[in-house]
């Protein structure tokens, strides 16, 4: 399920983060997807990102002391490198990546972007050079402009049109009754989940963040629309740090890493073909999507289900 209005209640909650975070800062956050439960450090300085590299010590983290979710996570991605992550549903991709949103707080371990680890610096200065595009991005009542500029203070009307253009997203904009101007949400026009991933790829551009997250999306587009995006997407990576929870093969075959995560844990790493020639669960989980075969071996889902 995508949620993409939050409801109502909630609503002048984000009111007053906005205008927290305004008062800040010279800019907002780029994305507040969940109430958020960690604290920010009373002598947080700003993160100052040079390279954008990025480490995971030994993470580890469960959303409640039921169940951890990710299990000593390490790993290292240099400025610039995409790092796709790749495993069955529920393996903990997601929250892999909330957590270098900061979102939450790792329980064990450090998160460090350029040797600062995530808990001391401020959460607008992280939020602000860390984007985030996903079908699932925060939307809110508004007009395609204000949402596209949501996050990016004072862009005037020229610079969100470009950056709607890099994203493929100009032309159905144009299209909508009243263009840039055109409400979202609920008491406006339904966008459909193709059209919230370019929006947010728009809005992502026109940030044009250090260090990129990337939510691939797995369906609701057609082919063309498809084609689309990944042009704006791999313009968006190029020469950026990129975490991608990769869906599109390209992304995949291409990346500089791939880590494969099973049951909150790295089950493999390594670039594409070493994996293959590996032929465990990225060989066959590849195997799915190439299409080559049809669905996981019952050992796979056997072992995931441990
Ligand atoms: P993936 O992205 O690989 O599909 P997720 O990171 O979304 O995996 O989920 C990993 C596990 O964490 C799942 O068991 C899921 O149910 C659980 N989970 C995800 N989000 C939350 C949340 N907000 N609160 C509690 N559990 C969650």
């Amino acid at each position: 399920t995508q949620r993409f209005i939050w409801p109502m209640a909630q609503f002048g909650q984000i009111i007053n983060m906005y205008q927290r975070a305004r008062a800040s800062s010279a800019r907002i956050f780029g994305l507040m997807d969940e109430p958020s439960r960690i604290a920010e450090d009373p002598d947080a300085d700003e993160l100052v990102v040079g390279d954008g590299d990025v480490a995971y010590d030994d993470v580890t983290f469960g959303y409640d002391e039921s169940e951890t979710i990710v299990k000593d996570v390490s790993f290292e991605v240099e400025g610039g490198e995409t790092l796709a992550l790749v495993g069955p549903t529920g393996a903990g991709k997601s929250t892999v990546l909330k957590l270098l949103l900061r979102m939450y707080d790792v329980d064990e371990g450090a998160i460090t972007i350029d040797g600062q680890d995530l808990r001391d610096v401020t959460i607008p200065s992280l939020r602000r050079q860390v984007g985030y595009v996903s079908q699932e991005t925060f939307m809110f009542y508004g007009t395609v402009r204000d949402n596209i500029a949501y996050g990016t203070f004072g862009a005037d009307d020229e610079t969100v049109v470009e950056a709607a253009k890099a994203a493929e997203a100009h032309e159905f904009i144009s299209n909508l009754p009243e263009g840039y101007d055109t409400e979202i949400g609920e008491r406006g026009v339904k966008l459909s989940g193709g059209q919230r991933q370019r929006l947010s790829i728009a809005r992502a551009v026109l940030k044009d963040p250090e260090i990129l997250v990337l939510d691939e999306a797995t369906s609701d587009v057609d082919t063309e629309t498809e084609m689309l995006i990944q042009r704006s997407l791999d313009q968006l990576t190029e020469d950026r740090t990129t975490f991608a929870i990769a869906h599109r093969l390209s992304t995949i075959r291409d990346a500089d890493q791939i880590l494969v995560l099973e049951d909150g844990r790295v089950a493999e790493r390594g670039e594409h073909e070493e994996l293959l020639e590996r032929d465990g669960l990225y060989a066959h989980l590849w195997g799915v999507q190439a299409g080559e075969i049809d669905e996981l071996p019952q050992e796979f889902i056997d072992r995931a289900a441990r």
